[in-house]
């Protein structure tokens, strides 16, 4: 049984990332969306708030899970056996960073391999850092997120409003 690993901050989850979870759903038996700890990155929701978000969006997918960690990506796919890492590629600006991430990880474990989707036309300038300005601003973010997190993101925004 091959199992799809999709890494990623999911800071929060934005129907490019949508696109390719369930492109992997589509293919693997088992699809885990992972979570990462990035102690370099500071989030805007916890994890436990990003992990629930991806779940309510991916209640109707077969075989997705959600998992978090603050493993190396290695270590975390080799303990989960026969594992091969999912990634999107939107654009060019993408690709330096990931064709490095993939040949590093690689390079740290030879059995771990990296598989990209190409980023649906429509989806290719969708970012979470595009999302949270956008909605940082009060402007409509209906069409970039999945609608089952649509109130949890805006109820972020307005009390961050509050708070001024
Ligand atoms: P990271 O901090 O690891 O880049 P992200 O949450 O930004 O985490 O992205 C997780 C994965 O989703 C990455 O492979 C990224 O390229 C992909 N991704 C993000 N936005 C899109 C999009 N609009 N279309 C396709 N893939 C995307």
């Amino acid at each position: 049984m091959k199992t799809a690993i999709c890494p990623g901050s999911f800071d929060p989850i934005t129907n490019g990332h949508m696109d390719v979870i369930e492109r992997a759903a589509g293919i693997f038996d088992r699809t885990i969306v992972v979570v990462m700890q990035n102690r370099r990155k500071s989030c805007l929701f916890s994890v436990e708030e990003r992990m629930n978000m991806i779940r309510a969006s991916t209640k109707h997918l077969y075989g997705v899970e959600v998992e978090t960690s603050d493993k190396l990506l290695v270590d975390y796919c080799r303990d989960k056996g026969r594992a091969v890492i999912v990634r999107g590629l939107r654009a060019v600006s993408d690709f330096e960073h990931e064709f490095q991430m993939a040949l590093a990880n690689r390079h740290m474990n030879p059995e771990v391999d990296t598989m990209f989707f190409a980023a649906s036309e429509s989806h290719q300038y969708l970012s979470s850092s595009l999302i949270k300005e956008i909605s940082s601003y009060g402007g409509d973010i209906s069409t970039f997120v999945p609608p089952q997190i649509l109130r949890d993101v805006l109820r972020r925004f307005e009390s961050s409003t509050l708070q001024g």
